[in-house]
């Protein structure tokens, strides 16, 4: 079911899970610590809350872990699998020289992909 979703679904999905794994697992901890009676538990778990909020926008940890999951789309107009590493060519021209992962920015002008193109029948493909 999930394979079935497209891969704008599906990197929603990934990083609303984990946001909120986080964010329950932050919770959780503060709530036994309360029940444990144990200020270190409460701290840990305050911490890795705050922290959260302060680095979700700057460290790609939910980016990282959908480039780990989603590696390929399936084209809706005529089933192709299209690999999502590549040396893709961004708008300003650059290209890297190392495959990288769609869903990563341009390193020089930061900017990500919306779509990539079907190889075989050119149908944009959002992702
Ligand atoms: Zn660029
Ligand atoms: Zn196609």
């Amino acid at each position: 079911m999930f394979s079935s979703w497209n891969i704008k679904t599906r990197r929603q999905m990934i990083s609303f899970l984990y946001h909120l794994a986080v964010l329950m697992f932050s919770f959780f901890g503060i709530e036994v610590g309360f029940a444990l009676g144990s200020n270190g538990l409460i701290n840990l778990s305050a911490c890795l809350f705050a922290f959260h909020l302060l680095t979700f926008r700057v460290i790609p940890i939910s980016r990282w872990i959908q480039e780990q999951l989603i590696q390929e789309a399936v084209c809706y107009a005529c089933g192709q699998e299209v690999e999502l590493v590549n040396q893709y060519r961004c708008s300003c021209g650059y290209i890297s020289p190392r495959e990288r992962h769609v869903f990563s920015p341009c390193p020089i002008c930061g900017k990500c992909f919306s779509w990539i193109v079907c190889p075989v029948c050119e149908t944009s493909i959002l992702i």
